[in-house]
């Protein structure tokens, strides 16, 4: 199979092979260097500043995405989130069911958050703000100068999702003044799921200090003190932890953060390339260059996945809900190269010659 989704993708030889070997004892001095090395290579991708630090949890993104509303916010907090698609909406339910206040910036699919939209939020006494960078179920990607320069005029604590969107698009946390990023083994890093990570600016960690979190598995104080010494306070997924490593060193060794978004940059121009002319119509407005979203203009979405799965040996994402039928999505993190795209632009083709697109 070819996979072309957002997560879980294809993972290079070099990630491949260390699934291969046995997992190692981790209680040791040569894991804690491991950890210590992951830590200091997402800070410098991530551009985090000094005392920021990493925590990884295992547990997929939505553990992270949990950990920072229960560690970060509680019942004193006003919080804003907006809520363009399902991980907008996930954010909301973690808000209300943790009884964070909170108030939704509701979005239509595809649609882009504008500076007006957050006019009726200024001098209101939030405390927080909750986005997902790139809401990949939709592929919209935020404005994120807008929405920083928003938190940075009314003081608000920013948390930002980067799931999907952390070394697939530029992100600066310092520059951004993001106080939590939150990012996941199996999107951009192109590991296995499994492992997710948040990187704590220096604020946060402070922040986070202050609070008290109501759940023992995902408070980050007890796992800020373990990764002082390198390691977490419960059985990590060790095996992937040793994979984001090596990917981590790669992608150091290529030329960084910024060679890596490249690199993904240029796979979606050349994607969206090859299928210009196919009744396909690109929606959103505003592209993450991690994922494509396609709307058929002739034919069901969903039908689009299953016969591409079924008959070409290709995945793309199909989408939930009520989008199902109108918009599948096609990814371009994971090892990946043009000669896929060629693949899938000429299954698309095909499809559109057999009368089925
Ligand atoms: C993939 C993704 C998540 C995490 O989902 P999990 O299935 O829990 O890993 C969260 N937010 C965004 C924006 C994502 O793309």
């Amino acid at each position: 199979m070819l996979n072309f989704t957002v997560g879980p993708v294809q993972s290079d030889e070099a990630v491949r092979m260390v699934g291969y070997e046995q997992v190692p004892y981790f209680r040791t001095a040569e894991f804690s260097e491991v950890m210590f090395e992951n830590e200091r290579l997402v800070k410098k991708m991530a551009g985090a500043g000094d005392g920021s630090r990493v925590v990884f949890i295992t547990g997929s993104g939505t553990a992270s995405m949990e950990a920072s509303v229960m560690n970060a916010f509680d019942r004193t907090d006003k919080v804003l989130v907006v809520n363009g698609g399902s991980f907008g909406y996930r954010f909301v339910e973690m808000c209300a069911l943790h009884g964070v206040p909170y108030t939704e910036i509701r979005l239509d699919p595809g649609q882009a958050l504008k500076k007006d939209m957050l006019q009726p939020y200024e001098n209101a006494g939030y405390t927080g703000f909750l986005v997902n960078v790139h809401e990949t179920s939709t592929g919209v990607l935020y404005d994120m100068d807008m929405i920083s320069a928003f938190c940075r005029r009314n003081r608000l604590f920013l948390v930002a999702d980067a799931i999907s969107s952390f070394l697939a698009d530029p992100i600066d946390m310092e520059r951004m003044g993001i106080g939590m990023m939150i990012t996941g083994s199996q999107k951009a890093l192109a590991c296995p799921p499994g492992v997710s990570l948040i990187i704590l600016s220096s604020e946060a960690v402070e922040r986070v200090q202050g609070h008290k979190c109501g759940c023992m598995y995902l408070d980050l104080n007890l796992a800020l003190k373990n990764g002082e010494r390198g390691q977490t306070p419960f059985t990590p997924a060790v095996g992937i932890l040793r994979q984001i490593n090596v990917r981590l060193r790669e992608i150091e060794a290529a030329g960084g953060a910024e060679k890596e978004t490249a690199k993904i940059a240029a796979l979606a121009a050349d994607f969206r390339r090859k299928i210009r002319g196919l009744p396909l119509e690109i929606v959103s407005e505003s592209l993450s260059n991690a994922v494509t979203p396609l709307h058929p203009v002739n034919v069901s979405a969903y039908d689009i996945f299953l016969t591409l799965k079924d008959e070409y040996e290709i995945w793309v994402c199909p989408n939930g809900g009520e989008l199902a039928e109108r918009i599948f999505r096609v990814g371009h993190i994971g090892a990946l190269t043009e000669e896929d795209n060629s693949i899938i632009a000429d299954a698309l083709r095909d499809l559109q010659v057999r009368g089925l697109m």
